[in-house]
């Protein structure tokens, strides 16, 4: 193809699928030619604060030196080996640091490439697991609603059964039970009614459950909710009092972006299953991971046919495992705390400037997660460009405007990336009151 810009463009709309999106895009694109820290630079020349780390990934920045030389480091020596039968120091060295940063009850751990993969595998461990306890009848998965947890057929099954894929796949996908979500904000004072309809829907199902799997604390991509660490500490009792697992999906919230290195510290539980991803890598490379406790291995491994049945062909990749320690290990020494809870103080401070314009229905921060909910859906043909043009990257869905930036961005920059998302959702609104 030669050099002429257009040309790529045009390719790229008449051949490429893009997350959620036809061929050819219903919206623009917008062309990256690198990025460095918190800046996106187009081929435009135009320069773009990140507002969204890549989705929950890229939390040291863009172009980090360090995370640059892991993978250079690592690249000399290996990109990649098999993982059956052969093992290596990136994959042990990370794998003992996720069991050393988590709660002290998981103890075993399975490397994979993805998030929803990492839900695939929990989801199987829970299965393999009732099987081998002999109770074939314990084979489905109960979860709330607003959830999500990929986009595989199995994670599919327990997102929201109306904004996932419900009804697009209905007679393919395992029917799972739901209750409905927590109603409880973050910092509600508890009332036991919230725990009604969970405990009653997983009581009249126990015998036929699997495992609970639930985003902890934070629903992300299924609505940007908040939920009360109560509500997920009577979840933890009640799954044991009745005999279901217990998985906890933390892709989303893992590694600090909730204010917690994972969200479950927040209700001081441990799950019997984890899923991590997104930031794993630091955002750069696909790597996710389930952990699960000493007694979920055990009984797989006793039981029919004696394996874990899953070895994805680039299962542990060396350069992901690498660069996934690099990053952990930044983020153990980068001082994560306040940086998080500063950018949680500005969030507060500066979105609240829409809290009250028409068209918006909430405001709400927790972490370095922000988010400006909209009564409407907004149109992304025309959000999209605004944002880009006052200067920042901000990928909005539904009625959902939010931001979770690197942890690194400086105030300057994370004010002028509010001051511009507010400026962008009134602009926007105006616009559409005519
Ligand atoms: C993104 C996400 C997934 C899926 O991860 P992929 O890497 O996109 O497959 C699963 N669960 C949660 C909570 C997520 O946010």
């Amino acid at each position: 193809m030669s050099a002429n810009k257009g040309e790529y463009s045009r390719f790229d709309s008449e051949h490429i699928w893009h997350p959620y999106n036809r061929v050819p895009s219903s919206f623009p694109m917008f062309m990256v030619r690198s990025a460095e820290g918190v800046r996106i630079k187009l081929t435009s020349g135009q320069e773009l604060i990140d507002g969204m780390s890549s989705w929950w990934s890229a939390i040291h920045g863009y172009n980090h030196p360090r995370l640059n030389d892991a993978v250079t480091r690592q690249i000399k020596d290996m990109a990649h080996v098999m993982f059956g039968g052969l093992t290596h120091r990136p994959a042990i060295d990370l794998c003992a640091q996720l069991l050393s940063l988590t709660h002290k009850d998981l103890d075993k751990i399975f490397i994979s490439d993805s998030g929803s993969v990492a839900v695939e595998v929990a989801i199987k461990m829970a299965l393999q697991y009732w099987q081998a306890r002999g109770h074939k009848q314990k084979r489905q998965l109960m979860t709330v609603e607003g959830g999500y947890h990929g986009d595989t057929f199995a994670a599919m099954s327990v997102c929201d059964p109306v904004n996932g894929m419900h009804h697009l796949f209905a007679g393919m996908l395992a029917p799972q039970v739901f209750a409905d979500m927590p109603r409880c904000k973050f910092d509600q004072p508890w009332d036991p009614r919230f725990i009604e309809n969970f405990a009653l829907t997983l009581e009249s199902n126990k015998h036929n459950l699997a495992a609970v799997i639930l985003e902890p604390i934070v629903q992300g991509a299924g609505g940007m909710r908040f939920y009360s660490p109560e509500y997920l500490k009577q979840v933890k009792r009640l799954c044991v009092e009745y005999d279901v697992l217990l998985i906890l999906d933390e892709i989303a919230t893992g590694f600090g972006r909730s204010g917690k290195l994972f969200a479950y510290e927040y209700a001081d539980i441990c799950p019997d299953i984890l899923c991590l991803g997104k930031a794993l890598t630091g955002g750069y490379m696909s790597l996710a991971a389930t952990l699960c406790t000493e007694e979920v291995s055990r009984t797989i491994s006793g039981g029919e046919p004696g394996l874990f049945m899953h070895g994805p062909t680039f299962m542990a990749n060396p350069l992901a495992c690498s660069v996934a320690l690099s990053s952990v290990q930044l983020l153990v020494e980068s001082g994560w705390r306040d940086q998080v809870s500063t950018i949680a103080d500005i969030l507060s401070a500066e979105l609240a400037a829409v809290r009250e314009l028409p068209g918006v229905a909430d405001v709400r921060v927790l972490g370095a997660i922000g988010v400006v909910e909209l009564n409407e859906p907004v149109d992304m043909a025309v959000i999209q460009p605004m944002f880009v043009a006052n200067g920042v990257w901000i990928r909005p869905f539904g009625k959902l405007v939010y931001t979770m930036p690197p942890y690194t961005i400086v105030k300057p920059d994370l004010e002028f990336l509010c001051r511009q998302m507010v400026a962008t959702v009134r602009q926007y609104l105006a616009g559409a009151a005519h």
